[in-house]
Order: structure tokens, then sequence, then C-alpha cells
């Protein structure tokens, strides 16, 4: 344990300064010229780690395509490395984790995907009308095996730093407020179609638990015990992933909802329990929350303190919405996650900046500034 850890911090070189993360859209068509734009820029501007997507929603296929094998991921990591390396900047690979979409895993175990309390999976109905939209349920130890499995692949890529999770939690059982009239839903309260996971090992663990199957439940978000169950399903699952990651000698991270209440109360996502973690990103995206600016401090101050409050050592830093931060007003907005008690700040995305006129260099003025005040 003691070496584990002595390995972790000598691969975290850069923990003492604010440090600066942006997230970072990854395809294996991905050009060298265009890597070597990212990784020139984030290292031009200060930005110390790039979070790089390797397998997201629109998962590749590369050999066979009923293999579990990600060897897309693997792909893009191997290609990214070489100019992270070059430019000095940590490379972390982001992967979707309840979130899967691959077609292998679909036909092979529609089973494993979770139900919500209309009996319906989400392997065969499109919620949100995304195609994207297909959970993992929690409960089911194979499911956690299989991740565990995907980890241990990308962390053999030679000078990886660190994994990131990414949908780490039930689908949305309500939108953001800000989505809502975009996406065409009225959620005033939780209704059974976005409500998830009914599935048979569910229905039969807290059964078993309790005494009482959830189907019968009359008002399931206000029952305490079926609430906590899922938020304790999904934060075992976040452990055990995050344990493998560590084991695997990489830094081990996760993006979450924006607040510890926000978290639970939207995707039933306890994050202040997920253990084993170095690093935890809440996506405080405020505009998709219909908030003021200075809510950016209080949700980063209610994540520090419900970490705290859990006895939890993750180093939490706000991630931060490109089109919801004015280039002008940049360093005001790093004052507020810093207020607030963030250790760094990640912004979504390194793409999203390179395609707004002088972000970058807005950015990089404000973290001279910040630095040189630390
Ligand atoms: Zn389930």
């Amino acid at each position: 344990m003691a070496l584990l850890s002595l390995f972790v911090s000598c691969n975290d070189v850069k923990k003492d300064q604010f440090k600066v993360w942006a997230w970072l859209s990854g395809r294996t068509t991905m050009s060298e010229e265009q890597l070597e734009q990212y990784f020139s820029e984030a290292a031009r501007v200060g930005i110390d780690a790039i979070i790089l997507e390797c397998h997201g929603g629109r998962p590749e296929v590369i050999g066979d395509s009923a293999s579990f094998r990600d060897d897309a991921a693997i792909i893009i990591l191997e290609n990214a490395v070489v100019y992270a390396k070059k430019y000095g900047i940590e490379l972390h690979a982001w992967m979707w984790t309840t979130n899967r979409v691959e077609l292998s895993l679909r036909k092979a175990h529609p089973e494993w995907y979770q139900v919500n309390a209309q009996g319906k999976s989400c392997a065969d109905i499109k919620l949100y009308n995304r195609e994207h939209y297909r959970f993992l349920c929690p409960t089911r130890p194979e499911v956690t095996e299989y991740l565990k499995d995907r980890v241990r692949e990308i962390a053999q890529v030679e000078g990886l730093t660190g994994i990131h999770m990414d949908f780490i939690r039930y689908p949305d059982a309500i939108l953001p407020y800000g989505l809502h009239e975009s996406r065409g839903v009225v959620q005033d309260k939780v209704y059974p179609l976005w409500d998830f996971c009914y599935c048979d090992e569910c229905r039969a663990a807290f059964k078993e638990q309790t005494g009482v199957d959830p189907m019968d439940i009359e008002d399931p978000t206000s029952d305490q015990a079926w609430m906590q169950f899922r938020y304790d399903r999904m934060s075992e699952m976040a452990s055990e992933i995050a344990r493998e990651i560590k084991a695997c000698g990489k830094v081990a991270s996760a993006a979450v909802f924006a607040s510890p209440y926000e978290s639970r109360k939207l995707v039933r996502q306890d994050w202040p329990n997920f253990r084993n973690l170095d690093y935890i990103f809440p996506m405080i995206y405020h505009k998709f929350y219909d908030v003021e600016d200075e809510w950016v401090e209080l949700a980063t101050r209610e994540g520090v303190e419900a970490l705290r409050a859990a006895g939890n050592e993750a180093v939490l830093c706000s991630g931060l919405f490109v089109g919801h931060v004015p280039a002008e007003r940049i360093e005001e907005f790093i004052g507020y996650t810093e207020n607030g008690g963030s250790d760094g700040i990640c912004f979504f995305s390194m793409e999203g900046m390179l395609s707004r006129e002088g972000y970058t260099d807005s950015l990089k003025r404000a973290v001279e500034a910040i630095r040189l005040s630390d």
C-alpha cells in the first residue's frame, strides 16, 4: 500500500500548484497535426493535464466486432501519449463507465442493462431520444468485472498517467433544469419512465434486504431505503473500479454531477461516498441548472464539505463549461472555484476553447495571474 501511494505521488508531480485540466474528445482518426495543435496549445497556455475521451457514446470498432476488447481506445491513447510526453502534459484516459453502448455487449448481455419502473430496459428504449443512453446495472458483479477488464486494457498504454470515469451514475431521473425545455420534457417530479434500476437482480436484492419489491413502492423518491439502496450500489461499483485503476498504478478520477445534493436527486449519484479516487471533478456547468454565476462557488464548497464529512480524501477539482464562462471572466470564475475550496480547474472542453477566438490567450493570462498570487 505504501509503495502504491509513493508511485501515485511521483506521478502527480504538479500537485503543489493550482492545477489546470481540460477534457478533450478523441477519435482513432485524429491526425498528427490535430494532436500537435491540442497538446502544444495546452502547454503554451499552462494546462497540466488532458483528459482524453477514448471510449464514449459512439465507440469505434477495430478488429473483431464480437470482441469486448476495446482496441480503438488503446489506439486513441497510444497516438496521443506521444504528444503528451513531448509537451510534458499528463494524459488521463476518459471512459464512459455505466453508460456503455458497444454493440458487442448489447448483443451478448442485454440483461445487464438497467430497467425502469415500467419494467422497460434501457437496452430496448431510446431514453430522451438518445441512441447513447444505455446504462448498465451496478448491482450485477459481472458488470463491475467487465468494466475492470476494460480498465486493465487501457492501463497498459505506456506513459498514461490516469484513468477517468465518466457516466458513473444512473440515467437522469430528472434532467438538469435548464435542459427541460430544449429536450421537451416535463419533470416536476420523478416519473416511472426515467426511474431506474428495477431489474430482476435489484428487485430481488432489495426484497431480500427489506421484504419489499420496489415495484410496489408508491412513491419511490420518498422511500429512503430504496433511494439509499441505489446510491450504495453505484458507490460500491465506483469504489471498486477506482481500486482497480489504482492497482494498475494509475491516478483514479471521476466526473460527477455539479453538487452532492443535485447528484443524488437527479441521477442517484452519492459521490462523496465514491472511495479510492484521487480526484473528483464535479461538472459545475451552472447554466444547465438555471442558477446565477456565483453558484459555482456554492456548489464547489458543498462538494468539498461533503467529501470532508464523509472522510473522503479525494481532491475536488471543479469543472467549468466553456460556453458558460466568457473569455474575459475566466479569472473571476476560477476565483469562485478557489473560494469554494477547489484544488484546480478543469475545462470542458479543449476543443471548445480552441473554437473561440482568443479564449486560450485569456486562460493563459488568468492562469499566470493565479499562479503568481499562489
Ligand atoms: Zn439492476
